[in-house]
């Protein structure tokens, strides 16, 4: 298996590793491999698998929907996201988000580390952003759209446990929805408003509280 890209250059030039060396490897595909260095340059690195350590982790079918929000804040979301559990984070664009671009590359190298730091063996997909409408008019027909909304809606805590299947939680930017992208989401057939509380939730607390509550009450936390 060859590492190459910013990864070769990591392993190469910070951490120094050489020909013989042991290294943990994780593939997103079968799981976490103990593994040895065949051979380190600053731009490819040989490696080879020898141990299967653990296989590749089931992950909750639940998909993190978050508008996106001003760069530090929407990182906080990508990396909590990650760490709590998400199946797929895809970020949208709604008309009064602050921020309309993504920064893919530094997206994915975020969630890839906090995949490290958190020992997940299986890495969260990374959608590119896309806008409300589109979202809503393809979205899939099996998938619940739990739609965080401050103006009201189920207990969450209770519509989440109450659920089986794949899920899916909208959560707004700074600024919330407009009156005419509320009224498009709540038409959407698969989607069930739900409340996280009597407070305002600043967007990416809101994300990451409702995906805490998820994997509390649907996840695998219980597990
Ligand atoms: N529109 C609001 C305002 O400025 O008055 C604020 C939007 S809030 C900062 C960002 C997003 O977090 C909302 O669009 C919603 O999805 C979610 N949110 C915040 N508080 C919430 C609550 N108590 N219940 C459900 N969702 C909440």
């Amino acid at each position: 298996m060859t590492v190459e890209g910013n990864q070769a250059h990591y392993l190469a030039k910070v951490m120094r590793v050489g020909a013989g060396d042991a290294v943990i490897l994780c593939d997103d595909l079968t799981g976490e491999w103990a593994a040895r260095v065949v051979s380190a340059s600053k731009r490819d690195v040989v490696l080879q698998p020898i141990e299967l350590l653990r296989e590749r982790e089931p992950v909750p079918d639940v998909w993190l929907c978050p508008a996106l929000l001003k760069r530090d804040r929407f990182d906080l979301v990508l990396e909590k996201a990650t760490e709590l559990g998400v199946r797929r984070i895809q970020p949208l664009v709604t008309r009064r988000c602050v921020a309309d671009k993504l920064n893919l590359e530094r997206a994915r190298a975020i969630v890839t580390e906090a995949a490290e730091q958190c020992a997940r063996t299986a890495l969260p997909e990374l959608g590119e952003p896309v806008k409300l409408d589109a979202m809503l008019g393809d979205w899939p027909k099996d998938r619940t759209l739990f739609f965080a909304d401050e103006l009201g809606g189920e207990p969450a805590a209770g519509a989440f446990a109450a659920h089986s299947g794949a899920a899916a939680l909208l959560v707004g930017p700074e600024g919330g929805f407009d009156d005419a992208e509320r009224a498009a989401i709540r038409a959407h057939p698969a989607a069930r408003p739900v409340s996280l509380g009597p407070r305002i939730l600043r967007g990416e607390t809101a994300a990451i509280a409702a995906t805490a509550l998820w994997m509390a009450a649907a996840g695998d936390w219980h597990k």
